[in-house]
This record gives C-alpha cells, structure tokens and sequence, in this order.
C-alpha cells in the first residue's frame, strides 16, 4: 500500500516535470501556454515559482511519453492522468494550462488544469479525480508556498481559485491559499489552523458566491479561530484586483475593508430583513447559529450584544435562541 502511493507521488512528479518541459520548450507550449499566462500577467519568475504547465492538444500525448518512460498504466489511471476507456486511453488535461496542487511539505498530489477558450460548454477549469494520494478536502491550493507567510504574518486570506493565490503572491502577499473552488471543510481549516489562529476569507465581487460561502464559515468558527471577511468590488476577485494595483494599495484595502465576521454576517442579514418580521426570525437563527459555534464563552456573550445592536433586536431575544440552540444539540 505504501508503495502504490509512492508509484502515484513518482508519476505526478513525473507529469509536473512534463508538463512544465511542454510550456517552455515546445512551439505549442510557447505560443499557446506560456503566451496566456503573460497574458494574465503572469511573470517568467511566477510561472517557475509555481511550476505552472501546459498539456499539449493531442489526446495522448502524454500518456504516450509516460509509458515510453516505464511509468505503469494503473498508475496513470489512478492519478487520472490517464483516462482509460476500453482499449483506448486520453490524456485527461489535453490542450490546457497546468497548477500542480502540492502536499504542505512540497510533493505533487494532482492538478488542475484551464482551459484557454471562452468555450461556455466545456469545464473552465478539470481536476485530478480523488486518489489514495488526492483527497481534495485535506489539500489548500498553495499552502507549500503560504506556509512560512502565514506563520510570520499570523494570518492566513483564504481565496477561491489557482490564479488568486498565484497573483497575490506575485504582488507580493504570500500567506494565501485556496480551496479551488470546494465548499471548505474542517480537515482544510485544520491545516491553517496548526499556523494561525487568525483567517480573513476573501469573496469574488459576484453576491451569489458571497452568499454560498457564508455557512461554510461556521467551521472555522468551531476551531476558535478568528475569522474576517472581505468583498472586493463587483466583478473583480483577488486575482484582478491585485493585478490592478501595488502592494501598498492591496495591503490599505485589505486592511480597511476586512470585517469581523459575525458583524459583517450581521449587517447582512439586517439589510435583507429589516422590513419583513417574518425573514427576521430567520436571520436571527442564523446569526445565533453562528454564534453558537464559537467555543469562548466570553466571546459569544460580546458577540450577542454587538449582534443586538446591529439587527436592532433586544439582547434577550437573542440569549434566549442561543440557550434553544444548545438545548437542541445536547
Ligand atoms: P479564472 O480567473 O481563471 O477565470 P477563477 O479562479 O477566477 O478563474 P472562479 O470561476 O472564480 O475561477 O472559480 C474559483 C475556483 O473554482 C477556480 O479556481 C477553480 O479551482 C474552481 N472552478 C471553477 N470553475 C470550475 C469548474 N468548471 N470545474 C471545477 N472547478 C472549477
Ligand atoms: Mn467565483
Ligand atoms: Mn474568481
Ligand atoms: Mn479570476
């Protein structure tokens, strides 16, 4: 067992040195891969920094490589590079830009990778299926690279995609990761959590996003972590904003527009129910719910009253869903 884990770490190491060879040394991968990664405005040092890659436009190309190198097929299958179908086999990145996802000590688990069309029908982004090597709920998108940033700044942002945390970097903030776009669980914020105790989650400016990412922050909440929140202006992310702008600049907005998380989930929900008495009783719920996940007493006791003030409610009515709330989970 351990030795097919190691078989699964050789051969991804084996596809991020390929995949990299491809980008830079190839025609294809010149004018197609490295071309829309200057595009972003990627620089050379950033796209070595990341060990970013191409896959060439052939269907296996690839695979055809790694067998010729002795790598076995079930491996290639089980990572999968490769996708078998009958006797036939594809590459399963074919014609896309590569983001090896790294273990916290620095080992290739899978990847992600992009297409480079604006074609609405294909997936933007594919990523390695789970494997005994890939478990996306126990891996953060550029935390080999965070984890010394985070530990110094005793702070971690947490943002949504690849090219987030790689723009940030280039810009000059280091102590970022991803989630890649799945809904955040406790293995994930337990990883930061054995750095910081200290997460400001930064949203894409689109609300539907924002909204979606709400309730997932109830788990970090549980861990006793501090946890802030920021928006950035509708329709930037972190990736263009940054890129926008200086380090100085993202370091000011960063630091005037991240929220305490329950005050910012707060005034929310106040905004969205201040004229429906119904929906109200609903909010308080669920900022209660919140609340209730924090395990310092102290904190939720100032917690309540500061939530009193914002949802202009009594402080009774709020100790009083907490007590129902606990009641309930014991
Ligand atoms: P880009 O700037 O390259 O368009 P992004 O990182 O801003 O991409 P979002 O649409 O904000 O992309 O999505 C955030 C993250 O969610 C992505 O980085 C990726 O990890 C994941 N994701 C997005 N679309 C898909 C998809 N179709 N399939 C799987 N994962 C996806
Ligand atoms: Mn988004
Ligand atoms: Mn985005
Ligand atoms: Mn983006």
């Amino acid at each position: 067992q351990a030795n097919e884990r190691e078989s699964l770490y050789l051969v991804s190491e084996f596809a991020n040195t390929y995949f990299q060879k491809i980008l830079h040394k190839t025609d294809q991968g010149k004018s197609i891969g490295l071309s829309y990664f200057k595009e972003r405005g990627f620089t050379e040092e950033t796209v070595k920094k990341f060990d970013l890659g191409y896959s060439l436009d052939a269907w296996q190309a690839f695979t055809d490589e790694a067998l010729k190198q002795g790598y076995n097929i079930d491996y290639l299958q089980k990572t999968g590079l490769t996708i078998v179908k009958e006797d036939k086999r594809f590459d399963r990145f074919k014609g896309r830009v590569m983001f090896p996802i790294k273990s916290m000590s620095g080992r290739v688990l899978g990847f992600g990778g992009r297409i480079l069309t604006n074609d609405k029908k294909a997936a933007k982004y594919v990523n390695s299926p789970e494997s005994d090597i890939y478990h996306k709920s126990n891996v953060l998108y550029g935390i080999y690279h965070a984890k010394q940033g985070i530990a110094k700044e005793d702070n971690c942002y947490l943002v949504e995609g690849y090219t987030d945390v790689i723009q940030f970097h280039q810009t000059g903030v280091k102590n970022v990761v991803s989630s890649s776009g799945t809904a955040l669980t406790s293995e994930q914020i337990r990883l930061i959590n054995r750095l910081t105790k200290n997460i400001t989650v930064l949203f894409d400016g689109d609300a539907a996003g924002m909204r979606a990412s709400l309730r997932g922050i109830d788990l970090i909440l549980e861990q006793g972590m501090n946890v802030k929140v920021c928006t950035f202006p509708e329709g930037e992310d972190p990736d263009s904003f940054a890129k926008q702008n200086t380090l100085e600049e993202l370091t000011l907005y960063l630091n005037e527009n991240a929220k305490d998380f329950i005050q910012f989930k707060a005034s929310v929900l106040f905004e969205e129910s201040k004229n429906d008495p119904i929906k109200k009783a609903d909010t308080v719920r669920d900022i209660v719910n919140s609340i209730s996940k924090i395990p310092d007493r102290i904190k939720k006791e100032i917690y309540i009253q500061e939530c009193a003030r914002i949802m202009d409610i009594s402080e009774e009515v709020l100790f009083s869903t907490l007590a129902q709330i606990n009641k309930k989970e014991f």
